[in-house]
């Protein structure tokens, strides 16, 4: 394939697999594409212009974006900007001219996590790829940054969404930044802390009585709605660039690892999107000869209270039977996640596992990784932290081998799921002699568990 979107005047690639319809181009052509070129549905293999779409016409099956990599080289890369936009030659909108105001997230830090390792009786390197410190504190910038810029391309001038929590802070926040209009709409039982720091930014907050799946049937109802005409839901009819946003978290894996492939990895599932986009990530960078085509597992980590993909896995299933949610892992709670069956496949072709944990279990692994490595995570890392851990005693992760966890947001959002487990050591006056008494206390106690 050798269109590109460098020329204004290109035309789109004709050659769609078995010659389905190419539709003729309406944003196709612009520049501000990058190198995306269409979008192709995952499912048939059908190819439609790149626009608001994300489903396709033939088949209904999902929309995914389509490419023509030109100069992808790890010169050009690491020349880019310490965020997301670093990687545009490998995303769907064009390189980030400073001129878009946006959060310009991304390119977050790769921690060693020495300590969390001896604690799960790990000899091999493990790795924290810690997305709490994005501007909003979640992975979620990163897919907002993407959609946000697809929605410019596209005249769309609200941008909205449908949250399980860390969604709804992202797009508040970026279109208070770029002085967008933003339309989120949550179920009413999310955490304070992401409900508060959402109505923070400011846009219209709307929560509905029932789950994520109730609001993601009414956003998928609204699309169709004229009163929506300009609004563009960056999980709905932007899902297909939105989710073209996770592939960073991929590819700053392998770019900070010194351009090399970690042996096993290991991401929450909510809709699915994420662990896919970074196997997908992984094998870009293969195949335009970026870094070398090493093996590596992909297994995934669910709450037990919200894990149908999970279930599906153990099954042996393709399908994913939806469920009711019912966890303190509210970010991954999607009943009917829209990628499972493609996440079953990244995981059942790299040889990885799919395991669930309780909410009990949860809260050890937040607290695990807080007290071993500095890191508080919300409830969906302390979800990964805890399959880890199963993942381990089962004996489907090997822990001789290279690995990375993905801590996807920040646990200040999600101060209830430890407030009855953590606290203070003990309320004082302010005097010494007091004070005294607690660490003799503390030292006795150390000494007996000790002894
Ligand atoms: C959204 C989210 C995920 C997973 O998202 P996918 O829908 O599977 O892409 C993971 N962790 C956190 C904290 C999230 O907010």
């Amino acid at each position: 394939m050798s269109t590109s979107y460098v020329t204004p005047s290109s035309t789109p690639d004709a050659g769609a697999p078995g010659g389905d319809p190419v539709v003729p181009p309406s944003a196709a052509g612009s520049p501000g594409f990058g190198p995306a070129s269409r979008l192709t549905c995952r499912e048939c293999g059908s190819s439609y212009a790149l626009g608001a779409a994300y489903a396709c016409e033939e088949c209904f099956g999902p929309l995914e974006v389509g490419y023509d990599f030109v100069d992808v080289t790890r010169e050009r890369i690491e020349a880019g900007p310490p965020s997301i936009w670093r990687y545009s030659c490998l995303l769907p909108v064009a390189a980030y001219a400073g001129d878009e105001p946006n959060l310009n997230p991304g390119f977050t830090r790769l921690v060693r996590a020495d300590n969390l390792a001896r604690a799960l009786g790990m000899t091999g390197t493990l790795w924290v790829k810690d997305d709490s410190g994005n501007p909003t504190h979640s992975f979620k910038d990163r897919v907002v940054a993407v959609a946000q810029s697809a929605a410019r391309r596209l005249g769309l001038s609200t941008i909205a969404c449908a949250s399980t929590g860390n969604l709804a802070n992202a797009v508040a926040a970026a279109a208070a930044r770029a002085g967008q209009h933003s339309v989120v709409v949550i179920p009413s039982d999310l955490e304070a802390g992401k409900v508060l720091s959402t109505a923070a930014y400011g846009g219209i907050l709307l929560a509905v009585d029932g789950n994520y799946d109730d609001v993601n049937r009414l956003c998928s109802e609204l699309v169709g709605d004229p009163l929506t005409e300009d609004w563009g839901f960056v999980n709905v009819n932007l899902r297909p660039y939105y989710a073209e946003g996770s592939k960073t978290v991929g590819y700053e894996i392998a770019e900070q690892l010194g351009w090399r492939l970690p042996q096993q990895v290991v991401a929450p599932i909510a809709s699915g999107s994420l662990l896919t986009k970074v196997d997908k990530a992984f094998r870009e960078f293969i195949s335009l000869g970026l870094i070398e085509d090493t093996a590596y597992k992909v297994f995934g980590a669910q709450a037990t209270g919200c894990s149908p993909v999970a279930q599906a896995f153990r099954a042996g299933q393709d399908v994913v039977r939806p469920v009711r949610p019912d966890t303190i892992a509210k970010s991954l709670a999607i009943g009917n996640p829209a990628d499972g069956p493609y996440a079953l496949d990244v995981v059942r072709r790299t040889g990885g596992s799919i395991e669930d944990v309780t909410d009990a279990e949860v809260v050890e692994g937040i607290r695990l990784l807080a007290e071993t490595e500095g890191i508080f995570a919300e409830t969906a890392g302390g979800v990964t932290v805890a399959t880890l851990r199963k993942l381990i005693a089962s004996g489907a992760l090997d822990p001789a081998a290279e690995t990375v966890i993905l801590n996807t947001g920040d646990g200040l959002k999600t101060l209830d799921a430890i407030s009855n487990v953590v606290g203070v050591t003990a309320t004082i006056p302010p005097d010494v002699d007091r004070v005294t008494e607690i660490l003799a206390a503390r030292a006795a106690s150390a000494a007996s568990a000790g002894s």
